[in-house]
């Protein structure tokens, strides 16, 4: 229950096995029929899941910074900014985005002080308010603001924004809008939890992560595009060798959609899920793993000695221990130490407003609430050994 790492199903240790003996890539039709077929059906069924328009499209690409990044190279590319304006495109998002967003950024040349970062609310979701305000100010300073990027959810705490008010902004200037959803973009599966996405149907383009919600072994990211502002040809790369048009759209070549050439038929995993559980696995996955997170703040709560960073919206849950003296975050750094060295449960840790919480994210449908008790106990075992028995060195 440490990082977002998927706890894969078991059927995907053959799937691998297949991946591994086919040998296959998806790069063009003749090396990869069967992959570029299968994520061609499987980006529909999401791009209808998700609310997008009929005849959206997408693919399949290795991990979540790679389809961040190709998602924002397509905002440019649609923005129709010229080449000499580049230096003056600046991107739009929240404090809490991952850091691949701005990464992501700096590797398209953007500068840093055009990646203009909106301040959180109590719950971690974007401060939707200042869009307005913080565009203004960039219009004014010679910027050009070509894409706003939402998230579902954020990766430290996992919480979602308010997609309607950033549609409603981008809608209003006419910029992309992208929905980082790596984690969180599963929760479309769940009646329960879909909540949390909504709006993300106005987005523009969206990605989700199969190795983290949908039990996939890494990678593999769907990223999908909206139809009315489709632009899946983005590099138009010319490569007499792979094909003869150099310029259609050709889903079943998928080297002229992503970044990379060579890519493994990763969609073996999800097609495989799907074609055995149906979308039912997803949800009942989402279901459990989030009922979970909310239920572990319950009994955080219930401690007089505990408490959460703030209400989950997830399977992502950050607490902390409260000492009766002395600092919070040292007592907490070395439980998360401790906890790490003794090795019977695997917990991380983030930093909230500038304090240690320890931090996990509930990842195996097989935990139980009792698995989490036992967690609290030893959380209180090792704090009281600290608070107690520790030398001036804290050891
Ligand atoms: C994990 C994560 C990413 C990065 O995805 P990778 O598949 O690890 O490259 C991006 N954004 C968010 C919100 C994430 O949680």
């Amino acid at each position: 229950m440490g990082h977002q790492v998927a706890v894969t199903l078991p059927i995907t240790a053959l799937t691998s096995a297949l991946t591994a003996y086919m040998n296959n890539c998806t790069t063009v039709y003749e090396l990869g029929m069967a992959g570029n077929a299968m994520e061609k059906v499987i980006i529909e069924h999401l791009a209808e899941k998700y609310g997008y328009q009929k005849g959206s499209a997408g693919f399949i690409t290795s991990g979540g910074s790679m389809g961040n990044l190709t998602a924002l190279i397509t905002a440019r590319t649609s923005s129709g900014v010229g080449e000499d304006d580049f230096g003056r495109l600046a991107v739009i998002v929240s404090e809490e985005a991952h850091y691949s967003v701005e990464r992501a950024a700096k590797i398209m040349g953007i500068k840093s002080e055009n990646i203009i970062k909106i301040p959180v609310n109590k719950d971690f979701s974007m401060k939707t308010e200042l869009l307005e305000v913080a565009f203004q100010k960039a219009e004014k300073e010679g910027k050009i603001v070509f894409c706003v990027v939402g998230c579902a959810c954020t990766t430290s705490v996992g919480a979602f924004d308010d997609f309607n008010a950033i549609a409603d902004f981008a809608e209003k200037h006419k910029i992309w809008f992208h929905i980082d959803g790596a984690h969180g973009g599963a929760a479309i599966f769940s009646d329960k939890y879909k909540y949390l996405l909504k709006g993300a149907e106005r987005s523009d383009s969206l990605i989700v992560d199969f190795h983290k919600m949908m039990m996939d072994p890494p990678l593999s990211t769907a990223l999908i595009y909206n139809c009315r502002n489709r632009h899946m040809n983005e590099f138009s790369p010319k490569a007499n060798y792979l094909w003869q048009d150099q310029l259609s759209n050709e889903w079943y070549n998928s080297a002229k959609h992503t970044l990379e050439c060579t890519k493994p038929v990763s969609v073996f995993h999800t097609y495989t899920i799907m074609r055995l559980y149906g979308d039912e696995i997803y949800k009942q996955n989402v279901d459990r793993l989030f009922d979970l997170g909310k239920h572990f703040a319950e009994m955080i709560k219930a401690q007089n000695n505990m408490e959460t960073a703030l209400e989950p919206k997830s399977n992502i849950v950050c607490f902390r221990y409260l000492p009766k003296a002395g600092s919070a975050d040292i007592i907490n750094k070395k439980i998360a130490d401790e906890l790490l060295r003794d090795g019977s449960f695997y917990v991380v840790s983030t930093a909230v407003k500038d304090s240690f919480y320890l931090r996990v994210t509930i990842m195996n449908p097989l935990t139980t609430a009792d698995n989490l008790a036992d967690l609290l106990t030893k959380i209180k075992e090792t704090a009281y050994r600290i608070e107690n028995f520790s030398n001036k060195k804290g050891v």
